[in-house]
């Protein structure tokens, strides 16, 4: 009975890929008179989700991106907020808020992250799909276009199409570096020549080649076989949770329409009101038939809810054969309830977005990092005096532009840096010094020698780093 489970539409039973050609779904503001077309509510939520991907990377707020994740010089930004190495607790505990407000919002809502608003699904739904109907056609056009030799009109179209996939592929993996690297410098390595940055634009060509492969053919597949959220679902998912789900109570006994059937007639014999026409499987773009239940292969594109409810106002039924709705509310009629695995999901959710804002309120305004220079342990100066060099990085996070002064605090020595007797920070910047530390061989205690570095700003200590102080065993030696 749920043998369509051991299988999925896109792959036969030689494992060879069955490629999907899903009926254009029903355009206009609605699907019938009483319900609303939610392909068209879809497409109107990704003309703004586009809008922010291809404008995203150089929106500022504060001077700062919107979302950027600059991995190579770790530095993030989400809403304008900086997050710097040392804010990477405040930064975890980010990403842990939004997985549990995704887990939250699954066990409510299902899987509609994906169907609406996860970029994979936006671009292949919104963007590539729309292109490739409106060059190729609905699924039968597409099919036979296929099924036909390379003629002319073959040749042309699927040139065209697969010029505009290659062109839109390669904006997208510019955006994408935009997200990594920041506005500012993608405009920078976009207005100079290639050859400036031929690593980068390998790279970019690298990316690009993945964004193709993966609209062009790769596709639905992504969301079956890699994304781990799909697999999750199984276990986010019970029996409260809205889904797309189609009401067998009311569809049973499913059969063709006969032609003068009335629906007394019909009801009266035991048959439902799914009328068999298959087209919420032909409209589904990962191929499977939602009269099955619930499948893991499902994005919650609604696409088979607006498909059937065009079909229940053809033959005069009321819409919402396939609708959201939990498995409680289809078998026992229950209305949605706030069950105790959503309390407690609920519950982990404002204490972790509690913590998450104590933690952004209070955190340092001003730190700083000390890294011992690379390949440098200690040098012995002229006068005997042995020195560690170091480069501390100060991370303002305010916005005004301040003076700051570093300060030997133990032991006593001398500590030099820059060329100024005092650091000036630029606002929400890193600011990078050189510091040399000498110690006299008195001041030495062993080969690692405790120290600690303060940061003096307004005539206050902000911040300290305790580190070592490297000496050589002479040194240690002249001391004893
Ligand atoms: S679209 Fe509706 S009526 Fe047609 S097969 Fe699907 S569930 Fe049945
Ligand atoms: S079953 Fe319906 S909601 Fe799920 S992917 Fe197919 S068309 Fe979309």
């Amino acid at each position: 009975m749920n043998s369509f489970r051991d299988t999925i539409p896109t792959v036969d039973a030689q494992g060879r890929r069955v490629w999907m050609y899903p009926r254009k779904p029903p355009t206009g503001r609605r699907a019938a008179k009483n319900a609303p077309n939610f392909f068209a509510l879809r497409s109107y939520l990704s003309w703004f989700l586009l809008a922010v991907l291809a404008f995203g990377p150089f929106i500022k707020i504060n001077g700062h991106p919107l979302l950027m994740m600059n991995i190579l010089e770790r530095k993030f930004s989400i809403f304008g907020i900086m997050f710097w190495p040392q804010d990477f607790p405040i930064f975890a505990l980010a990403m842990i808020t939004g997985f549990i407000m995704i887990v939250l919002f699954t066990a409510v809502f299902g899987r509609i992250f994906c169907g609406w608003v996860c970029p994979q699904t936006v671009l292949l739904e919104m963007v590539f799909r729309k292109i490739e109907y409106a060059i190729e056609g609905d699924a039968a056009e597409q099919k036979a276009l296929n099924d036909r030799p390379w003629d002319q009109e073959k040749i042309t179209k699927k040139t065209i199409k697969h010029s505009l996939f290659f062109a839109l592929s390669f904006v997208i993996s510019n955006l994408l570096l935009g997200y990594i690297i920041g506005g500012d410098a993608l405009i920078a390595l976009i207005t100079s020549p290639p050859t400036q940055h031929t690593g980068g634009f390998f790279a970019l060509l690298l990316f690009t080649l993945m964004f193709y492969g993966l609209f062009a053919r790769f596709r639905e597949q992504a969301c079956t076989f890699i994304c781990p959220y799909g697999r999750f679902q199984s276990v986010l998912l019970d029996e409260n949770s809205l889904v797309v789900a189609y009401d067998h109570k009311r569809g049973e006994e499913r059969s063709r329409l006969l032609k003068g059937q009335t629906w007394e007639e019909r009801l009266g014999i035991g048959k439902g009101d799914c009328v068999d026409c298959n087209l919420c499987v032909t409209v589904c773009p990962t191929g499977i038939d939602i009269r099955n239940g619930t499948q893991m292969e499902c994005v919650n594109c609604c696409n088979c809810i607006d498909a059937c409810n065009s079909v229940m106002e053809r033959v005069k039924r009321p819409a919402g054969l396939i609708r959201h709705a939990s498995m409680n509310n289809i078998d026992k009629g229950e209305k949605f309830s706030i069950t105790p695995r959503i309390k407690a999901y609920s519950i982990l959710l404002g204490v972790l977005m509690t913590a998450l804002i104590a933690l952004l309120v209070t955190r340092d305004s001003i730190s700083m990092d000390l890294l011992r220079m690379r390949g440098s342990l200690y040098q012995t100066q002229p006068d005997g005096r042995i020195s560690n060099t170091f480069e501390a990085r100060v991370f303002n996070k305010t916005g005004t532009e301040l003076r700051g002064n570093l300060r030997l605090i133990f032991p006593e020595g001398e500590l030099v840096y820059g060329q100024d007797s005092a650091l000036t920070l630029l606002p929400e910047q890193e600011n990078k010094t050189l510091v040399v530390v000498l110690l006299h061989s008195d001041a030495i205690t062993g080969r690692e020698t405790s120290m600690d570095i303060g940061l003096e700003v307004n005539g206050r200590i902000v911040d300290h780093v305790k580190t070592t102080f490297m000496a050589p065993e002479s040194a240690v030696q002249r001391r004893r």
